[in-house]
Formats: structure tokens, sequence, C-alpha cells
């Protein structure tokens, strides 16, 4: 862009000494040649500034976009510190709410899948009994492998000690 306008100011400086040297007569030629090529130049400098332009817009449309992504991001992050990753069977995991009471059993509680939630998401696990071997299962909605397992096991009650 700065190039294309130093050019242009040259072509308006030449066709400005040509009528200044001229003292009445100008010759036409040589005009008529300095003001096409300063046409030429000031469209140069459109071209460049409409460039420009349409980077600065594209910029402009780039930065909306991370800053959504940003505010997004920021929210799940709020949303996801009131649920822990908590062994609620036998090697078998599940978000739960920060803010069940203790002592609770885990299958009353809603349970996250992980896969989800670690993708940015909530997905409710629906709980299913398993014909074979009276066992339940846990199953994502988002086809994530259901998880099988015998019993739940109750949240930890808070260690209260006697020193
Ligand atoms: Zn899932």
């Amino acid at each position: 862009m700065i190039a294309e306008f130093s050019a242009a100011l040259s072509s308006a400086k030449a066709v400005a000494d040509i009528i200044a040297a001229g003292k009445g007569v100008i010759d036409q030629a040589k005009l008529a040649s300095a003001v096409m090529d300063l046409n030429s130049k000031l469209l140069d400098t459109q071209g460049a500034a409409m460039r420009i332009q349409n980077e600065s817009a594209t910029l402009q449309a780039r930065v909306h976009e991370l800053e959504r992504a940003a505010n997004e991001r920021s929210a799940w992050t709020a949303e996801a510190a009131q649920y822990t990753q908590t062994q609620i069977s036998s090697g078998l995991f599940a978000y739960v709410p920060n803010d069940a009471p203790a002592g609770s059993a885990y299958m009353g509680l809603p349970k996250y899948c992980c896969a989800c939630f670690e993708a940015g998401g909530k997905a409710l696990l629906q709980q299913e009994h398993v014909t074979e071997g009276r066992m339940l299962a846990l199953v994502c909605p988002n086809k994530h492998p259901r998880l099988v397992f015998r019993y739940a096991v109750n949240r930890p009650r808070p260690v209260h000690r006697r020193w």
C-alpha cells in the first residue's frame, strides 16, 4: 500500500512538473502520458487499499470467532468446576456433582460420561439392567462404551479425626 501510494505521488509530481515547466506552452503528448501514468498508479493504490480492507475484515471476523470460542471455553470451565470425576464402582468412573451430600449412594445422583465431559460437554448416563449376571450398565447417549458394574459405592463421608 505504501509503495503504491508513493508511486502515485511521484506520478502526480511529474504531472505538476510538466505543467510548471511549460509556462503556458504545455507539451500535450508528455502531459497525456504523465496523466495516464498517474491514473494507473491511482488504480494500483485503490487496489491495494481494497486488499487491505478485505484482509482487515477477515482478521476482524477471526477475532470475533476467537472471542466467542474463548467465552464458550470460559463458561464450560466454570460449569465443569461443579463436577468431579469419581469412582462410582470398582474401576468405573463418571463425573458427579460436587454438591451431592456425603454418604449418599452414587446410584441416586446424576452421572455424566467422562469421554463426553472431557470433550467439553455433559452427557447424562442412563442406567440399564443387564439381563445376564444381574449387572447394571450406564449408557452414554453419545454411544460411548457402556459402563457395566454390579453395584455402586457410596460417596465417602468426611473423615473426622480425633486426636
Ligand atoms: Zn459419552
